[in-house]
């Protein structure tokens, strides 16, 4: 029998997570990622585990891991993301609160250095018991995933293909399989400057921008917010930003308005940027002096989109989530609705990989003031993890059920 408790020690974890932490990761340090993938390839090589960088862009790169297999059956990814939002505004600090109250302090503790931490610690837990799976076990250190997503995609278009895979954002003992898409558009308008005392010379660009929002609100919010579905809630659109003006006392001669839309199936970018353009085309017929255009933002302008995530129940890979899950929390965990965006939707959709959202911590931590992730999650996602390789990629179980848990 193998327990995976028996090949680590729990202090390792701790420290791994922290050390993981300590090292910044956020947009504004020198080539982001770079220096916490350096850190996970020396890691994983003074521990015995196969390692590879792969380049992205610039000096950032991701870091693959591997647990070989057999290859007789299943292979999985380990699916995680290097970087972290900026430390804005924390009340603690943000790289060396260290760890105390039983909780590993810091930006990125649960979102989500402490996922890679476990995914670590279970790949290496399976080589020192010197398990050989049916498949190989890939643990993908990727960047970007707060930004453009830059790292999955270079995964996806290297090649590398699974089984299956999880992505370990923070879920609470909970799973997802399936989460709205994300795009953002900037709606721009372009009008004529003059000056505020003739502007009958001018096109004010602003009162066109307020006209077509009033008109979103009054005719789209209503009609979006009736698509439904039921692993990721009601389609939504959120006006972000508003920019536009040269002065108080000058027409204004252009206005951007910056919508976020998490769409749903059944929708697409083309027919979400439709909704707009038909709103604009509907002005146009009573103004002819209306300029404006729609375009995906550039902050998004990846050459992959980001769809909505959707998993089948059936899948084979879910239901050894789930049962993984079960075997340790001894109920039957829920499935998380409406969650945010996840690279989980660019392996499903794009590399037809079969991908489950599963990870230690709670999301109501992420982004905050004082992130942190609970050690016990940290201990028992890693039991969790060695179950889901258990269970999807060794045909004959190594695993007790009745392996007692960790007070979760
Ligand atoms: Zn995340």
């Amino acid at each position: 029998m193998f327990y995976v408790n028996d090949y680590y020690r729990h202090d390792e974890i701790i420290e791994l997570a922290h050390q993981l932490i300590q090292i910044p990761s956020h947009p504004g340090v020198p080539h982001q990622e770079k220096d916490v993938a350096e850190f996970i390839y020396d890691y994983c090589g003074a521990n015995g585990l196969e390692v590879q960088f792969q380049e992205v862009t610039g000096q950032r790169k991701n870091v693959l891991a591997f647990l070989r297999g057999s290859g007789t059956g299943n292979s999985l990814m380990l699916n995680g993301h290097l970087d972290t939002i900026t430390p804005y505004r924390m009340t603690i600090d943000p790289f060396n609160e260290g760890v105390h109250s039983g909780y590993v302090w810091g930006r990125g503790a649960a979102d989500m250095k402490g996922g890679l931490a476990s995914m670590l610690i279970t790949l290496l837990a399976y080589k020192r018991a010197g398990i050989t799976p049916d498949g190989d076990i890939i643990f993908a250190g990727v960047i970007g995933e707060e930004g453009k997503s830059e790292g999955t995609e270079c995964l996806i278009n290297s090649g590398i293909r699974t089984d299956a895979a999880i992505v370990g954002e923070p879920s609470n003992y909970q799973y997802a399989i399936g989460h709205r898409g994300l795009e953002w558009f900037d709606v721009i308008f372009t009008g004529k400057a003059s000056h505020s005392g003739s502007p009958d010379g001018g096109i004010n660009a602003i009162e066109k921008a307020a006209e077509f929002i009033y008109r979103a609100k009054r005719d789209l919010y209503p009609k979006i917010r009736q698509r439904e579905d039921e692993f990721m809630g009601v389609s939504l659109m959120n006006i972000g930003i508003i920019e536009g003006g040269l002065g108080q006392s000058t027409v204004a001669d252009s206005c951007t308005v910056k919508i976020d839309r998490r769409y749903i199936p059944g929708e697409t970018v083309q027919s979400v940027m439709q909704e707009y353009q038909e709103i604009l085309d509907d002005m146009k017929e009573q103004d002819h002096q209306l300029h404006a255009e729609i375009r995906k933002s550039s902050a998004n302008d990846t050459i992959l989109s980001h769809p909505p995530l959707v998993t089948p129940m059936t899948e084979p890979i879910v239901h050894a989530v789930r049962s993984s899950i079960r075997e340790v929390i001894k109920r039957e965990p829920q499935i998380t609705r409406g969650r945010g965006w996840t690279d989980a939707a660019l392996l499903k959709v794009y590399a037809k990989i079969p991908t489950v959202v599963f990870g230690p911590g709670d999301i109501r931590m992420s982004h905050t003031e004082s992130e942190r992730i609970a050690i016990k999650d940290l201990i028992n996602t890693t039991e969790i993890y060695a179950r889901i390789i258990d269970n999807f990629c060794i045909k004959d179980k190594i695993m007790e059920i009745e392996n007692p848990p960790w007070e979760y």
